[in-house]
């Protein structure tokens, strides 16, 4: 038994196999022989060292306290298979997936449960090893959700693009059960978002897209219409479709272009929640925030209770799974310059 892992070491060269003993877990922490990882579209923003805010503008990732090497991956399944001395509530051998999005524990944020955005976060696969490698520590017992019954290469995206969108829908409250919600941007995130709507008993998604033949495969998994985001009269076509005006809107892209769609198309009581990170700026008439009334908030991820309740979703099978193409751990560097180039359709994800 070794470890091995792809790790980080210079941003834009290739991950490098770093092999050694399997780490001990100390303390609280738990020890994960990994069983599936995924290898999500943010770990590209992490191996290209910044994010792209438009006009010229980039969050430095050096900036926001992530340091070289650094093993990827935060889409995370696993056996458990060792506990530190203070472990509470460890099951060895059970089958898991981990939730990475791991707060300090002590601010605001993490007591109320929502240790996704804690300021001091630490991040699996993003501030401390994640799971392009054989073992992964976790620092508690409690990240760990039983996944039992449950395939664990096509769980492991739950932990990033599922918990994201759920929580994301979440947040559009209990009219999502009676009227469509308008999803932009039908790639990985939005086929994510058809099944989670789903799963969650809700009414169904009219997709934007500008990309045809993504809107062709969100049809065919189930979205009510789709709706071409470059056509002059996208917003005309939105407010058809929704007899009336959008109230609902999930901004899978986060560009200026599709935030103001949303607005054009939006009506009394629109409430617009974005997502994505592509970039870009708006300007919003401050009356009408009071007077349509709409609200435009943001979504990060998920906090451990989002993730718990999809995995619930998943294990009542009213959450179908996404398909997944499975790769071995050895190809990690591979796999993640295909989906750079654009060649991956579906989640790869790297198994042992
Ligand atoms: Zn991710
Ligand atoms: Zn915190």
């Amino acid at each position: 038994m070794s470890q091995r892992c792809y790790c980080l070491t210079a941003h834009h060269q290739p991950l490098e196999l770093k092999t050694g003993p399997v780490p001990e877990p100390k303390g609280r922490e738990v020890l994960v022989r990994m069983t599936g990882a995924g290898v999500c579209h943010s770990d590209i923003h992490i191996w290209e060292g910044y994010y792209d805010l438009g006009g010229g503008k980039k969050i430095s990732l050096k900036d926001r306290g992530i340091q070289l090497p650094i093993t990827l991956g935060h889409e995370i399944a696993g056996e458990v298979v060792k506990a530190g001395p203070d472990a509470k509530g460890a099951k060895i051998g059970a089958s898991v997936v981990v939730y990475p999005w791991i707060g300090c524990g002590e601010c605001a944020s993490c007591r109320s449960g929502e240790e996704n955005i804690c300021i001091k976060a630490r991040s699996l696969g993003v501030f401390t090893p994640g799971g392009y490698a054989s073992y992964v520590i976790v620092p508690d017992a409690k990240y760990c959700i039983d996944i039992a019954g449950l395939d664990p290469a096509e769980t492991a995206p739950l932990a990033c693009s599922g918990v994201t969108t759920y929580s994301a829908l979440k947040k559009l409250g209990p009219r999502l059960k009676d009227e469509p919600v308008v999803v932009m941007g039908a790639g990985g995130l939005g086929h994510m978002a058809l099944k989670v709507l789903a799963a969650m008993g809700g009414k169904g998604a009219i997709i934007v897209d500008i990309d045809k033949g993504k809107r062709e495969a969100a049809l065919a998994s189930g979205a009510l219409k789709a709706i071409d985001g470059s056509a002059a009269d996208a917003a005309q076509q939105i407010i058809a479709a929704t007899a009336g005006g959008a109230r609902m809107v999930l901004d899978l892209v986060g560009a200026a272009s599709t935030v103001n769609l949303a607005l054009a198309a939006a009506t009394r009581g629109t409430e617009i929640v974005v997502v994505g990170l592509y970039g870009g700026e708006v300007t919003v008439s401050v009356p009408l925030f009071p007077l349509r009334p709409i609200a435009i908030r943001g979504s990060y991820v998920g906090t451990p209770a989002d993730l718990q309740e999809l995995v619930a979703l998943a294990k009542s099978r009213k959450l179908e799974p996404v398909k997944v193409t499975r790769r071995p751990l050895d190809e990690a560097n591979a796999a993640l310059m295909d989906l750079k180039a654009g060649k991956v359709v579906g989640r790869v994800v790297l198994v042992p």
